[in-house]
């Protein structure tokens, strides 16, 4: 049990790569809060996992969400050890040339309000119980923090932007906390196209985005959410305490094929 009596709190817990990383780090003997927007789906996981779980409806672009949800679990578990900043929205490949300027504007403060601003009130409301516990920060980035093609521009901007959020943060929060990130490559989940791009992007199909993802990386995987979790599991716990301002790439080996 790499992380019994841990305390996590995790954004966007409830689906997707956030859900796999919540039941593997309960396996692991963690006790976690879930941040999500969807009750049906938060009350679906209290169902499942009972004293073992805490569920926080909320909006990871709003500070007092955001702060609420630390108050809680500190008040439920006793202290937090661990911030799982992983809510994140997606543009669908939108073209820069095909938004119009309100779209255009519409979509960045819809994304970057959630996959940057998000990230940044996440780690400002754990900070004071991350320092009283010599935690640490994983934020869920991505292949397009690295690489052009893994979205549209809002997508991949907001991305990049994280990872500077995550090297200042692990600069200047030293030596009490570390702070790392897991780059997911494309993944099968639900992941959402956010609504003001919503009429600039084709939908596609699970069979589609399956074969996409599979081109796109060496080893030909169409991964999936699980596929992630030990990258998770290892920063969260003592094992990496010497490792901080990382990222590991959990991505097919994107970075082989140098795109
Ligand atoms: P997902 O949609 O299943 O999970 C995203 C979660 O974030 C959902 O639970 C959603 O409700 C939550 N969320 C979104 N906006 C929120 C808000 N304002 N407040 C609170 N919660 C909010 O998709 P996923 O693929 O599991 O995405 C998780 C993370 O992984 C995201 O940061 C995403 O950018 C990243 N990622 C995904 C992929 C992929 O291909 N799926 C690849 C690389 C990185």
């Amino acid at each position: 049990m790499a992380l019994k009596d841990k305390v996590v709190l995790i954004t966007g817990g409830n689906s997707g790569i956030g859900e796999a990383v919540t039941r593997r780090f309960i396996q692991e003997g963690a006790k976690v809060s879930i941040i999500g927007r969807s009750i049906e789906t938060l009350k679906k996981m209290k169902a499942e996992f009972g004293e073992e779980i805490l569920i926080n409806q909320g909006d990871v672009s709003k500070y007092e969400d955001n702060e609420k949800a630390v108050q809680a679990t500190v008040k439920q578990f006793g202290k937090l050890d661990v911030l799982v900043a992983n809510a994140g929205v997606f543009d669908g490949f939108a073209k820069f040339a095909d938004v119009t300027p309100d779209a255009l504007s519409e979509a960045y403060d819809f994304l970057l309000n959630i996959n940057v601003k998000g990230s940044f009130f996440g780690a400002k409301a754990a900070l004071e119980e991350l320092q009283k516990s010599n935690g640490n920060i994983i934020f869920t980035v991505s292949g397009a923090s690295f690489y052009p093609d893994g979205g549209g521009v809002w997508y991949t901007a907001s991305k990049h932007a994280q990872i500077g959020l995550m090297r200042q943060l692990a600069f200047e929060l030293a030596p009490n906390i570390r702070v790392n990130a897991v780059a997911p490559g494309g993944t099968l989940t639900a992941l959402s196209v956010i609504p003001p791009l919503r009429p600039f992007v084709k939908v596609v199909d699970n069979d589609t985005k399956a074969s996409s993802i599979k081109k796109r990386n060496p080893l030909q995987l169409a991964q999936l959410p699980e596929d992630h979790v030990a990258a998770y599991v290892l920063l969260a716990s003592d094992e990496a305490r010497a490792i901080t301002g990382e990222v590991i790439s959990s991505d097919g080996g994107l970075s082989v094929r140098g795109l």
